[in-house]
Parts: structure tokens; sequence; C-alpha cells
């Protein structure tokens, strides 16, 4: 009898350059279950624009459905022009806010990874960027973003804005576990980032970090103020290895580390909970290019690498992934958007077939 194990992967593809990466993904996922004995099941659901059009939400209730009975969600990108003047609430956009929120996604991973083929795209000293290798986890469902009260108030006869910042201990402990986690599977430094010499959110968030130190003894702990962090990202990139922080300072620090190694069409995350979780490019749809053939499946490749890690325990197949996409470069193939002058510019297709002569090459 064969027991082979199968696992069940939700595919949302969106809208724009969406169901052209999240095809050329698929491929990559089809040989990465030959040469190492899995099955993955592909269904797909309808999410964004296109789930507009078709049934009046951006996330229709069976997708959600369809997203809680698989192992892992892929998805695309969602968004573009056609949907741009809907009212707020029925945007595209607010169907990825509504996945996450109501698969308890709490945990946004952002890696930020040097490419030394593509070095010179960064905006920092090659010197200064090469070997930079890290990865930001950003709480995703707390914080200023979601504290109450919240709203622009009447005081005085004038108009006052207010937010609040707000933590309860186990929202910290769960995502900080997560990072510590994270951590174990790299190079074992963690970063944790916050605000505590003004904040006492801050200042709680420092203290569930010292106490979950304990259970980890093998991970080397760093607290940065976020201020002097935002520095350090680009003073000393390569001394990072995993950072956890809070929403709105995840918020910035993850886009900041994303410039600091270059293209967007290159940046994969991930979004975890305990139960859940959903991997997907950082960019957007990319209406502009949508249906030409040469968006770059980079990202969206690296974030099913990130799956394979994360959801299915399979290291060995993620880090192929990595050095299989490192070979193509090294190889001088770019798709438009990370060419530069010599390099051999290709379409996605041909893109992820490279990719997947060099898997297959280096799987041997
Ligand atoms: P975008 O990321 O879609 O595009 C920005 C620029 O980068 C464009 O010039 C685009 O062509 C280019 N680009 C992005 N990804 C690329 C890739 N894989 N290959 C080659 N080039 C790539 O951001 P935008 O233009 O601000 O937004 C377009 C739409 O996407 C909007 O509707 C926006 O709301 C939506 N959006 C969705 C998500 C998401 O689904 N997570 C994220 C951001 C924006």
């Amino acid at each position: 009898m064969d027991f082979m194990k199968t696992y069940k992967i939700a595919v949302l593809k969106g809208d724009g350059i969406g169901p052209e990466i999240v095809d050329a993904t698929l491929r990559v996922l089809d040989v990465v279950a030959e040469l190492f004995g899995v099955d993955f099941s592909y269904e797909e659901g309808l999410i964004g624009g296109r789930a507009i059009d078709e049934k009046g939400t951006p996330l229709p209730e069976e997708t959600l459905e369809l997203c809680k009975r698989s192992d892992a969600v892929l998805l695309g990108a969602v968004g573009g022009p056609k949907w741009d003047n809907l009212p707020t609430d029925k945007r595209p956009e607010k169907g990825l806010l509504r996945i996450r929120k109501e698969l308890d996604l709490y945990a946004n991973l952002r890696p930020a990874k040097v490419w030394d083929p593509l070095i010179e795209s960064s905006p920092l000293k090659e010197e200064v960027v090469k070997g930079t290798d890290m990865i930001v986890v950003r709480e995703l469902t707390g914080d200023v973003y979601y504290g109450e009260p919240r709203g622009i108030f009447q005081e005085n006869g004038k108009r006052v804005g207010v937010n609040t910042m707000k933590y309860t201990e186990d929202e910290i402990r769960r995502v900080v576990r997560k990072a510590f986690e994270i951590a174990l599977k790299r190079k074992k430094k963690l970063t944790s980032v916050d605000k505590s010499n003004v904040l006492e959110v801050s200042a709680l968030w420092r203290d569930i970090v010292e106490e979950e130190k304990k259970n980890f003894p093998e991970v080397e702990v760093e607290h940065l103020y976020v201020d002097n962090c935002a520095m350090q990202l680009v003073r000393r990139p390569n001394s990072f290895d995993v950072i956890v922080t809070g929403n709105i300072f995840g918020d910035i620090l993850s886009d900041e580390a994303g410039v600091v190694v270059g293209s967007l069409g290159m940046l994969p995350s991930a979004s975890v909970g305990d139960r859940y979780a959903l991997y997907e490019p950082v960019h957007g749809s990319a209406p502009d290019i949508a249906g030409k053939g040469i968006a770059n499946p980079i990202a969206t490749i690296l974030s099913a690498g990130m799956m394979l890690k994360y959801s299915f325990n399979m290291d060995e197949a993620s880090a192929l992934i990595e050095k299989a996409i490192d070979e193509t470069l090294k190889q001088g193939y770019r798709t438009p958007d990370i060419y530069s002058e010599g390099a051999k510019k290709v379409g996605t297709q041909e893109m992820t077939e490279k990719i997947i002569e060099n898997l297959r090459r280096l799987a041997k």
C-alpha cells in the first residue's frame, strides 16, 4: 500500500497578474511533489474583484469554507482599477482583511533576503547589504489599529482624534512564541522591537519577551527601540535574523526591510495563526502588466516555499526552491522588473521553466 502524504492547498488566484503568477507557482509545486514523493491537491476559490463580479462579495462564504478545510492557502493578489470606485467595505482588499481575521492569522512573516545576483538593486552599498537574510514577524490583529476607543471626538469645541494602543498579554505571547520558533529554524537570533522607554504597552511587550526567553535558551535575544531599529536596518541589515514586533511598528519596519533588499517582485510573505496559514507575495495585482506574460513569479514561488517550510515541515524542499531561484538569477535570467543591462530578459513562463530546470538539476 502506498501512503503518499497529501496536502490540500486552497488556491486563490485573485485579480490582475494573480492567475499568471499562481499558475507558475503550481507548476513549481508539482515538480516539488514529484521530487519529494508527496501529493499536493489544489482547489480553487474566488477572492477579490473576480469574486465581487461573480458573487457580489470579495470573500464568498464558500471560499472561507474552502480555506478552513485546507492545509494551507496560496493567494495571488487582489484589486484593480475596475473596482477602485466601490465603497471601502465592498472593495477587493476587504476580502483580504476579512480572510486574515476569520482565519485568526495573527503573525505576518516577511522575509527580506538579498540575492547576490541582484545586489545592485539595493539602495544600500554592496558591502553593507551583502549577506542580509532576515525575517520580520509582525503582529497582525491587535495594536493601535484595532484598540478602542477610537474616533474623532469633540473636546472643548475642538476636534480630537483618538486611537488606542493596546495589547493583551496573550496576544503578545503567542506572536513572540511564534517568532522564537522561527528563530530556532534559522540563525537563532531574535530582535524584539518596542518603544518601552515611553509606552506601557511596550514595557509589557518587553516583559513577555524576557519571560518567553527562558523557554528558548538556544536563542540569543536583543531588544531595540523602534527608532533605533529603523536606523540599524540601514546601517547593519546583515546583523538581523528574526525581528518580532507589534502591528504598527511591524508595518513600517517590514516595508523598510523589503526596500533594503531590493525588488517588490522578489518579496514573499506568510500570515499564520495556530490553525491556519496563508501565503502570498508582498506585491499587489499589478494591473499595468496583467495578461502580458511578463510578471515576475518569484515572490509567489518563494511564498509557496514558505508554505513548504512553515505548514508542511518540508524544510529541504523549501531550501531547494531558494537555491534554484538563486541559480536561475546567477545564469542571468531576469523578468523585466528586475532586468539590468547584459542580462537575459524572459517572461513569466520562461522564468518558471528555468527555475524548474534548476530544481530538477539541484535535486540530483
Ligand atoms: P502593485 O504591487 O500591484 O504594483 C506596483 C508596481 O510594481 C507596478 O508597476 C507593477 O507592475 C510592479 N509589480 C508588482 N508586482 C510585480 C511582479 N510580480 N512582477 C513585475 N512587476 C510587478 O501595487 P499598486 O500598483 O499600488 O496596486 C495595484 C492593485 O493591487 C491595487 O488595486 C491595490 O489595491 C492592489 N494591491 C493588492 C495587494 C494584495 O493583494 N496583497 C497588495 C498591494 C496592492
